[in-house]
């Protein structure tokens, strides 16, 4: 299979912190050209049958996704699992288990909040969440805004949500080992998120990589919307040496605050094993028989 194909593979729903239901993502993305797709919501699959049935409407292939939240060595990493078997009641008990803290972590964060004088941010951020049991850092940004106390997410994160900061509040995520295997163990792939994104040293980031693999992970995002064009070749050669399949995906979460549209990236590189090929037996194909739909799908 091709790596010349406009998948993406992360993206957000109402279901978790995007502002879009699975529905109109579905032809957003259709628009846009995607042939494959996958929504992948925050630690929650609740949104797989409707994006499932919408990408079908849309004469698109489809893959189940999740993007599950893991603590790593004391910090957040993200692991995302795609074409999975939704109705695996390990990987369903595993995700209920870890969306289980975030009430009570959104009440310390408000807490934390109010002490710097702002106050009702719980209440404020659960308006702005389509799905209680997801309630995250994402909605109380979207308060604050809302509010006037910052003027746009980006710097709510900054000022406010990360490490050190008023609303910060240490949680602890599955294990690495776990999400993997629930994810592995349910008939999909997992893949290592926006490896870019996180802080870690070089022998930390060997680390994850390492135990990612010794767990059974089989893949890593290299072009995906939090990473810089150096960025997807640095991946690229992590991926190689470590003999991980390649994912593509923009982390799209709304029209409003995300910088990359669905599937507007560029492809994969060349010489790389796209996740794609993993998963051929678990996509979910398009029925549409428009010449258009089959010639654009690259199967
Ligand atoms: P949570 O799972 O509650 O910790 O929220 C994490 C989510 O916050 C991520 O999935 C992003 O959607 C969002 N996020 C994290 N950092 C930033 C940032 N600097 N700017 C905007 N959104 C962010
Ligand atoms: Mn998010
Ligand atoms: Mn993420
Ligand atoms: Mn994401």
């Amino acid at each position: 299979m091709t790596s010349i194909l406009n998948a993406d593979l992360h993206c957000h729903s109402v279901v978790s912190d995007g502002t879009l239901t699975p529905e109109a993502l579905a032809a957003r993305a259709k628009a846009n050209g995607v042939a494959l797709w996958a929504l992948t919501d925050h630690d929650e699959i609740g949104g797989q049958a409707r994006a499932a049935a919408a990408a079908r409407a849309q004469g698109m292939h489809y893959l189940t996704g999740v993007e599950i939240s893991v603590t790593f060595i004391g910090h957040t990493v993200h692991i995302v699992g795609l074409g999975f078997d939704a109705e695996n009641p390990a990987l369903q008990r595993g995700l209920s288990q870890t969306r289980g803290g975030r009430g009570q972590r959104a009440m310390d964060m408000s807490e934390g909040l109010a002490k710097a004088g702002i106050h009702g941010a719980y209440q404020g951020a659960l308006k702005f969440a389509g799905n209680p049991e997801l309630i995250s850092r994402t909605h109380f940004a979207r308060f604050l805004v809302e509010s006037g106390v910052c003027k746009e997410t980006n710097e709510v994160f900054r000022k406010y949500l990360t490490e050190g900061k008023p609303g910060f509040v240490e949680h602890r995520w599955a294990t690495l080992r776990d999400a993997v295997t629930w994810i592995s163990e349910a008939g999909g792939v997992a893949v290592i998120a926006h490896p870019a994104r996180y802080k870690f040293t070089a022998n930390e980031e060997f680390a994850l990589f390492s135990e990612f693999k010794s767990h059974g992970g089989r893949g890593v995002e290299v072009v995906t919307g939090s990473h810089t064009a150096a960025e997807y070749l640095t991946y690229a050669d992590t991926a190689r040496e470590f003999g991980l399949a390649a994912s593509r995906g923009s982390d799209f979460h709304s029209p409003d605050e995300s910088h990359t549209e669905l599937g507007t990236l560029p492809y994969l590189p060349g010489n790389l094993t796209p996740v794609w090929e993993l998963l051929s037996e678990r996509i979910q194909h398009s029925t549409d028989p428009s010449p258009e739909a089959q010639a654009s799908s690259g199967f």
